[in-house]
């Protein structure tokens, strides 16, 4: 496999498969899954066999460094100016985290086919990358090397970054912790507790008041920064997977750089979105609670949100786009649509005990390509 997907017009939407391996727990079950070449899928179900195909299929055995390389053209858009946006979409269990941030970051559940997780690859003599490092740290130091080179160039590149989760339509910031003398005054409880808004700024864009805000200069350092945010994420335990979230997570790297154009100091700003959905199963497996049924469909209306969103975006002509129906495509305006590039990475199981979910799956994703 090689180069990146393709080279779709800017404001397009594209969507990519990614099939994890068989975990531990589902050895037992067959597998329906199967990718018959690297834009074609086929899930067999009730004796028949789906056919789906997309902008690229990763199969089981396709590396971090693989998946990241087809999709880096996502951050060499933000280095041009543009903004750009990596979903992972999918059940809980098949691989967003895995995908997004990297193995160490995941649920302690095995794959079948047992894998070091602790060897490091050179990536083009720069830095070390775990071998199952994620899209971020990947491109974060795709950024940082971009950021070196063009200061060389006397332009000045700063990268920063917001860690923000949604949960039950609700915002709020996983840095939080980092800002000193937090006061505990009951104002402030209550506004926490009903989240952050957004705001509309001709200069700036979609952005989030009151949000924590920080500088990074490398991969390493923003990698701990999520480390640290990553401990204020809710999680719930669930029957599927222990550290599967029910909330969105939003990382945005704003990149500033300072331009000359003609004599004058220019400031192009451009901002790469990297989320981590909620699960997208329909109702939680095994679980009856009233408070849980909620909150999936709060999950679920707000993955309906985006699924609208992007069906609109790629439908040509349509002029309303409806950003404002969750807090998620709100907050994701200004990176959707428009000249961004949207990127979709939609996670599967291979086994049979997965395949209804598989198949809404599928049929997220093709409403989406
Ligand atoms: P999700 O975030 O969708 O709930 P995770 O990313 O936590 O799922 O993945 C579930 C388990 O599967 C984890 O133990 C993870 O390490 C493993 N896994 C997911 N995708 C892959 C893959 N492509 N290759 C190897 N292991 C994977
Ligand atoms: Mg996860």
């Amino acid at each position: 496999m090689e180069g990146t997907i393709t080279d779709k017009p800017k404001g397009s939407v594209r969507v990519c498969i990614r099939v994890r391996p068989q975990l531990k727990r589902e050895v037992l079950y067959r597998q329906v899954v199967e990718a018959v070449s690297d834009k074609i899928v086929h899930l067999l179900r009730d004796g028949s066999i789906v056919e789906a195909q997309f902008d690229r299929v990763f199969d089981q055995d396709v590396s971090q460094k693989e998946a990241y390389e087809s999709v880096s053209d996502a951050v060499e858009a933000v280095t041009k100016g543009y903004n750009s946006t990596i979903f992972a979409y999918g059940q809980t269990g098949t691989g967003k985290t895995f995908t997004i941030l990297g193995g160490s970051f995941t649920g302690k559940e095995s794959v079948a086919a047992a894998r070091d997780e602790s060897s490091a690859t050179k990536s083009a003599g720069r830095n070390e990358l775990p071998q199952y490092a994620g899209i971020i740290p990947r491109a974060a130091d795709e950024l940082f090397h971009f950021a070196q080179q063009s200061a060389l160039k006397a332009e000045k590149v700063d990268v920063f970054c917001t860690y923000l989760e949604i949960y039950n339509e609700r915002m709020h910031d996983l840095l939080e912790p980092f800002k000193k003398s937090r006061k505990k005054d009951p104002l402030d409880v209550s506004r926490k507790k009903a989240g952050l808004e957004l705001r509309d700024d001709p200069e700036r864009g979609i952005y989030v008041p009151g949000s924590t805000v920080v500088k990074v200069t490398s991969a390493q350092s923003l990698m701990k920064i999520l480390r640290r945010g990553n401990k204020h994420r809710t999680v719930r335990q669930t029957e599927m997977n222990q550290k599967s979230s029910r909330s969105h997570t939003i990382l945005q790297l704003s990149v500033e750089q300072k331009v000359n154009r003609g004599g004058k100091a220019v400031l192009i700003r451009s901002k790469l979105n990297l989320v981590d959905l909620a699960g997208s199963e329909r109702f939680p497996q095994m679980e009856s609670e009233e408070e849980r049924i909620q909150e999936q469909r709060t999950i679920n209306a707000s993955l309906s949100a985006l699924a609208n969103c992007i069906a609109c975006i790629t439908e040509k002509g349509r002029v309303h786009i409806p950003y404002r129906d969750s807090k998620l495509t709100h907050l994701l305006q200004d990176s959707l649509g428009g000249n961004c590039l949207t990127t979709i990475v939609a996670t599967i199981s291979p086994s049979e005990c997965a395949v209804d979910e598989t198949m809404s799956t599928l049929k997220f994703a093709t409403r989406a390509s």
